[in-house]
């Protein structure tokens, strides 16, 4: 029988980086045999003395468990594929444990599903978080306590005073500063014997692989769809488990996306909503608490796939709704025609993630104004509209002084109340409903009007400090 087996990307250098081997074999033990006779490196990982499959390596044919089948002697047909599939920090050196974390971890070393092994595991580990924010601040606050021995933390913004009501890791005083500095230090307190590496920088196709294939498990706390499709086709092309999570308002998604063994993201969600159709953080809101119970959910996806315990959410979508107080389940199918991690990919290699969220946005310059600019105009007094086209409960917050105040969705049956004379410059919260309104207006003959860049909150950072204490 010809049989294919998927060599994952772990332990890919051990067989000259190939991905696959095709070799004859009736069994799986005939098609390991094959293999590590090929690649005699592969034995002492694969196998324990008397040709034992080791523990921390399991093998998949066609996607069932072997050991729910005939083990190594399960038969195999022509066509199929073996899948080996080792547990994440498995082939890490293990340190021993010093006296300092005996006695910190006491609590884990008592329990039998971690043990004095599993915290060895957790210790030889290493867990990538991908945004320092909402939702990496809570996990890695976890992963760090729990003792994982080495943490990413990628995220180039620096911390704003709007963080501070859910990413409880950082201070009044630490606003304006970089996330990352102020998160290795905080994180370093909790627990000095681990390791936290920074990286200061927006993760994009240029980047994400070689930040990404240094870390065991992938924690995706990411707010924006660019950046979660690139996570996903990084983390699958070097073979990562990425540990996923999203929140809106009062609603949480998690799930455990794992190459080989389950769907992946671009299988739950093939495309990206259409840019605007589904509102930010920043545009729509959350609740403070939301990302803290979402953060924890992947802390503990990450820690149970490192020590190999339990039923990780892979294939499963969990879905929480805080006002509700429940929590629902889905299940999430392998997608075959995926095209990261389908039969026949036809992404082989990092794309332009900007472009295929549409956020390639191609806005005319006369079509925004900046918030200084506005601001000098007022000053001079010269005369101009300016149009507030949020919901009438974000108006509430504060405005613009002297702002006109018509949302998005009455604009259009409300025209008569603006003078096509003036100038109309219209806002809303981060800048995308007013860019909206102002394509609207310019159809309508208001050829002048123009959108405020960024929003009421790119005015408050730039043009009016003092709103910040409001
Ligand atoms: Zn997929």
């Amino acid at each position: 029988m010809k049989v294919r087996i998927s060599i994952p990307g772990t332990i890919r250098q051990r067989v000259g980086g190939k991905g696959e081997f095709v070799t004859d074999a009736g069994t799986v033990k005939e098609a390991m045999s094959a293999l590590v006779s090929q690649y005699p490196d592969l034995r002492d990982y694969l196998f324990s003395g008397e040709e034992r499959l080791r523990n921390f390596i399991n093998m998949y044919v066609n996607g069932d468990d072997i050991r729910t089948m005939g083990g190594l002697d399960t038969k195999l047909k022509d066509g199929d594929t073996i899948i080996i599939v080792p547990s994440v920090a498995g082939g890490g050196p293990e340190s021993e444990l010093t006296l300092n974390e005996i006695m910190r971890y006491d609590r884990h070393l008592i329990m039998p599903e971690v043990g004095v092994n599993g915290q060895k595991k957790l210790k030889a580990a290493s867990v990538l978080v991908v945004g320092v924010g909402g939702l990496g601040t809570p996990a890695a606050t976890y992963l760090a306590a729990a003792g994982v021995g080495r943490i990413g933390l990628v995220d180039f913004d620096r911390i704003e005073f709007s963080n501070l009501h859910r990413q409880v890791l950082y201070s009044e005083e630490d606003v304006g500063k970089s996330k990352v500095e102020v998160a290795r230090t905080r994180l370093m307190a909790v627990n000095p014997n681990v390791v936290i590496e920074t990286y200061p920088v927006r993760l994009d196709s240029s980047n994400a692989l070689d930040i990404i294939r240094n870390y065991d498990v992938i924690l995706d706390g990411t707010d924006n769809f660019p950046t979660r499709y690139l996570v996903n086709d990084a983390s699958v092309l070097v073979g990562k488990p990425v540990v996923h999570s999203s929140i809106y308002r009062f609603e949480g998604q998690a799930s455990v996306f794992m190459p080989g063994r389950g769907p992946c993201y671009r299988c739950l969600y093939p495309e990206p909503p259409p840019p605007g159709l589904v509102p930010s953080c920043a545009e729509g809101g959350v609740f403070g608490v939301l990302p803290s119970v979402m953060g924890s959910i992947q802390a503990v996806e990450s820690l149970k796939l490192i020590l190999g315990v339990g039923e990780p959410l892979i294939g499963r979508l969990l879905i929480f709704d805080a006002l509700e107080m429940q929590f629902r389940e889905l299940k999430v199918k392998k997608d075959p025609s995926c095209p990261i991690c389908g039969s026949n990919p036809s992404i082989k290699a990092l794309i332009d993630y900007e472009e295929f969220c549409g956020l390639n946005r191609n806005i005319n310059s006369d079509e925004e104004i900046e918030s200084d600019l506005l601001q000098s105009w007022l000053k001079e007094g010269k005369r101009v509209e300016i149009l507030d086209v949020r919901e009438p409960y974000e108006n509430q917050i504060w405005q613009i002084p002297g702002a006109k105040h018509i949302p998005l969705s009455q604009l259009r049956n409300r025209l008569n109340e603006l003078d096509p004379n003036v100038p109309v410059v219209a806002y809303c919260q981060v800048g995308s409903r007013s860019l909206a309104a102002v394509r609207l207006l310019k159809e309508k003959g208001f050829g002048t009007a123009k959108s405020l860049r960024g929003g009421i909150d790119a005015w408050a950072v730039k043009a009016d400090q003092s709103v910040r204490g409001h």
